[in-house]
């Protein structure tokens, strides 16, 4: 049974989070006296800070609730925030498949945590027999999961990522960073069915928007509480959030770049 308040750090769990003057008002109201902020200018307003206009416009393109839907600084933010809400800091450990992607190293290394590497096999997959067994460290908290994975730019198979989400009690992440450009379905169709998955996208690949650093998590409410709790009040400044609103509602020459740079790219076991 996957319990989320078991996993979760003691000072996470009692932790009284920011609370803002926009988290605070949700009324139409043009006048704001209780944020400090100046009445002149384009951007002197606080951003929304659930960024929930974008995130309802989001929720159509992926086919996921607005609720389910948690947006960082870049997935790297996500990243760490996963550590900081879930790892303590000279204890836990957590799972990754090398060769991939360095920032849960570097996240690991600041977060004070122990990351234990399994190699990917010779044709990129996840060596289950080793992998298993290790699942049933009660200080395993997270597994990252890339899959298209960087560098070897296939799959995860998916019977095997089934496999891992049914035998693990942590959280499984599955950086999707790429699935744009793959004709897998992404995983965020399974967050109802399985509490311990997390789903992470991002704007910066095929999207073409890494300037901006918008990522996205898809993950059950509970999980989303817990990231929202931890989160800088204001980490999607305003007009990140306009820029990505307007690029996300362009659906089209989203599908014409993404198009050329497919034609490309190589053939053959690439993105399959
Ligand atoms: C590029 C990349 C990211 C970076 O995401 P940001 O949203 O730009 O922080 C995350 N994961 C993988 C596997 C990547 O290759």
């Amino acid at each position: 049974m996957f319990e989320l308040d078991k996993l979760v750090r003691d000072n996470i769990k009692r932790l009284t989070p920011y609370s803002s003057a926009r988290n605070e008002f949700n009324g139409q109201s043009g006048i704001f006296l209780d944020a400090n902020e100046n009445p002149f200018g384009k951007y002197n307003r606080y951003p929304d800070p659930f960024q929930n206009e974008l995130k309802k416009v989001l929720s159509e393109i992926k086919n996921v609730k607005s609720e389910n839907i948690f947006l960082g600084n870049g997935s790297d933010e996500v990243i760490d925030l996963l550590f900081r809400i879930f790892c303590n800091p000279g204890e836990d450990k957590v799972l990754t498949f090398s060769p991939t992607y360095g920032m849960y190293r570097v996240s690991a290394d600041i977060n004070n945590i122990e990351l234990v590497d399994v190699p990917l096999s010779s044709n990129f997959q996840i060596n289950l027999e080793r992998v298993l067994p290790m699942l049933q460290d009660a200080l395993l908290k997270l597994v990252f999961i890339c899959s298209p994975n960087n560098p070897t730019g296939n799959s995860i198979n998916e019977s095997d990522i089934k496999i891992l989400l049914s035998s693990f009690k942590g959280i499984v992440v599955i950086d999707e960073a790429y699935i744009d450009f793959s004709p897998e379905q992404s995983w965020s169709a399974l967050i109802e069915e399985h509490p311990n998955l997390v789903v992470m996208q991002t704007l910066s690949k095929a999207w073409g928007l890494a300037g901006i650093r918008m990522g996205m998590a898809f993950t059950n409410t509970g999980i989303i509480n817990y990231l929202n709790k931890v989160k800088p009040p204001y980490s999607i400044s305003s007009p990140n959030q306009d820029i990505a609103l307007s690029a996300i509602q362009n659906i089209e020459s989203f599908e014409e770049k993404k198009q050329v740079i497919l034609s490309e790219g190589p053939q053959g076991p690439c993105f399959s």
